[in-house]
């Protein structure tokens, strides 16, 4: 740990000690101080002293400000894993984006980080009452975090902070006050109360632990980049060949041992997670350990975009959004003041020093957001609140207007889990009931269960759960990714009874015999083409006004065109159309299909 802290002034520049309890530079009174160690040392030696330790983000501590590390308030925080999105970068067409999943901090959110280095530095420091403002993750991170170490909290929450977050900040045993106004008014009563009252308040970016807490998440990034590149193939030094591709590995790695993504997303609300990850970055490379600082990717909810806003208008300061418009309470910063100032100058401080850290900042709408947590569930298996999906949602549009490059390494901050917190995010009938009936009527045969009313039985009421007509579709692609694909597009957002066929001549028999709702055809296929079997198909009466889509790697010639037209729906380029394009395409094929 690190015997002196020293912070430094980010107005008059002079170094001070830290101590939490002072929250001004002693020479002009600033609030706003950054911690520094000696990096030039501990870039040496760093990676040996942390080789032996659990991989928690307790393992940096020697650029934490905290003297003495105190195991017993430690809960694991930090050391969540990266884990690859093979099948959002499938849809995508980048094939190297990871999730760093910080759902499994021990409240669910990414803010644990910020709240275990805050509540060890007050421990250290002897306070013993606390006070802050939260949109909700921060009250309940620093709930757990200072039931454990004994210290009183205060909890300023504002009304739209869902019920069950607001519950779950009171089991820790803090005293919440539910407050009717903004974000921005709710810390400003927060800060009166603490004045009044001497209380310690957390201040967000003006804290030095909640900035330190956060730069751990870039340390992790890098170490765990590396360490999957050192997985690769021909990577260890030990599979030497002399080849040049290895030496040339050996040679980078000896200048910079860890490695950055080109990109870290983040849905950003007051922005302290970006300035402290922004931060990390900067100080792995004035160690050495990497040499590079990543872009950096600011996704805000479009109804509470303030710094989206200025970035683009090219302003210095940000104006406040005074009414924040987003379901996503979470985002509803509406003045991020200083921090959004920093970050720029940041960004463009090492743009400057042709260093990497560009920046893209993006808005996003309600709608997308919600659409994406589906997306993100059932093409990945990750469940996330609004606010982590917000940052999903931007990946998806910044991919798609061409800002991310398909080779970039992508690094997405899953900041926070569903829990549950949001009602809104299933809707109503998220669960079919069945009801089984006394003396259930195994004994009768299908057919009698199949006229039988749903409450006679396990069979019949399945039965009725699974005749609801969901469109039934068959995709017809020779190649198994593209086949792939179209599958997982449409598990993602819709119950569809899927049927494939991987050559013209099976897709007919599988055609007739199934006779789908929709088929999405591919039209290069060896032997019996796409052609062939939409000729087939339309020549019988049964399959004749099945709608087709068809998804093509071809450009067509004029001719081939004129063989499609009249016969199909909709002709999609491979390649080129997106989740929600393809599904606009079947809904309304299925719209036609019901009405025929
Ligand atoms: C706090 C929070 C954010 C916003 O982070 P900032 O760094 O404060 O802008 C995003 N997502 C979740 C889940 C959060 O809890
Ligand atoms: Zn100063």
């Amino acid at each position: 740990m690190a015997e002196s802290i020293l912070v430094e002034c980010l107005d008059c520049g002079q170094f001070s000690d830290y101590h939490p309890s002072e929250t001004l530079c002693p020479y002009c009174g600033s609030e706003w101080r950054q911690a520094v160690y000696d990096f030039a040392s501990l870039g040496q030696r760093l990676p040996e002293l942390i080789a032996k330790r659990p991989f928690d983000m307790w393992r940096y501590r020697e650029l934490l400000p905290i003297r003495n590390f105190n195991p017993s308030l430690a809960m694991g925080e930090g050391g969540t894993p990266l884990i690859h999105a093979p099948n959002l970068g499938l849809m995508l067409g980048c094939p190297n984006i990871y999730i760093k999943d910080e759902r499994q901090g021990p409240t669910n959110s990414f803010k644990d980080r910020q709240a275990a280095i805050g509540i060890a530095a007050l421990k250290e420091a002897g306070i013993t009452e606390a006070v802050l403002a939260s949109t909700g993750n921060v009250a309940i991170a620093y709930s757990a975090h200072a039931a454990r170490a004994g210290i009183k909290l205060w909890a300023f929450v504002t009304s739209l902070v869902p019920a069950e977050k607001m519950r779950e900040v009171a089991i820790y045993g803090t005293q919440v006050v539910k407050v009717t106004a903004t974000y921005d008014q709710a810390k400003k009563l927060a800060a009166e109360f603490a004045r009044q009252r001497g209380y310690y308040l957390e201040r967000g970016p003006r804290t030095i632990p909640s900035v330190e807490g956060m730069k751990t998440i870039a340390y992790e990034i890098a170490e765990q980049l590396s360490a999957m590149e050192m997985a690769l193939p021909g990577a260890q030094p030990s599979s030497t060949n002399g080849n040049n591709h290895t030496g040339q590995r050996q040679e980078e790695a000896r200048r910079a041992p860890w490695r950055v993504p080109d990109w870290y997303f983040q849905a950003v609300s007051g922005g302290l997670g970006p300035l402290g990850v922004q931060k990390g970055f900067q100080e792995l490379m004035a160690m050495g350990l990497t040499d590079r600082i990543p872009g950096m990717a600011i996704i805000q909810a479009e109804g509470c975009s303030p710094m989206v806003k200025a970035w683009e208008q090219g302003l210095e300061v940000a104006e406040p959004v005074l009414d924040p418009r987003t379901h996503i309470a979470t985002l509803a910063t509406g003045d991020p003041g200083r921090t959004y100032t920093l970050l720029r100058q940041r960004i463009q401080q090492a743009q400057r020093a042709a260093q990497g850290g560009e920046g893209l900042f993006a808005a996003v709408s309600d709608e997308e957001t919600f659409r994406t947590i589906h997306i993100l569930a059932k093409m990945e298996g990750i469940s996330v609140e609004p606010a982590a999906a917000v940052a999903f949602a931007g990946l998806i549009r910044l991919v798609r207007a061409g800002k991310i490059k398909p080779s970039d390494v992508v690094v997405v901050n899953c900041t926070g889990h569903t829990l549950p917190v949001e009602t809104s995010i299933l809707g109503d009938g998220w669960a079919r009931s069945v009801e089984i009936a006394s003396g259930t009527a195994v004994q009768h045969s299908q057919e009698e269960l199949l006229d039988t009313t749903p409450q006679e039985g396990l069979l019949s009421a399945l039965n009725q759960v699974t005749a609801e007509r969901f469109p039934r579709i068959a995709i017809v692609d020779d190649t198994p990714d593209a086949r792939r694909l179209i599958r997982r597009i449409l598990q993602s957002t819709g119950d569809y009874t899927i049927f494939e066929a991987t050559d013209g001549r099976s897709a007919i028999e599988l055609v007739r015999r199934e006779l789908p709702d929709l088929i999405i055809l591919d039209l290069m296929m060896p032997e019996v083409d796409g052609f062939t079997v939409l000729d087939e198909l339309k020549s019988q009466v049964a399959t004749a006004s099945i709608p087709v889509i068809v998804v093509t790697a071809k450009s067509l010639t004029t001719d081939e065109r004129r063989r499609l037209r009249g016969q199909i729906h909709s002709l999609m380029q491979k390649g080129e159309f997106m989740s929600d394009e393809l599904l606009e395409e079947i809904q309304s094929a299925s719209l036609l299909s019901n009405r025929t």
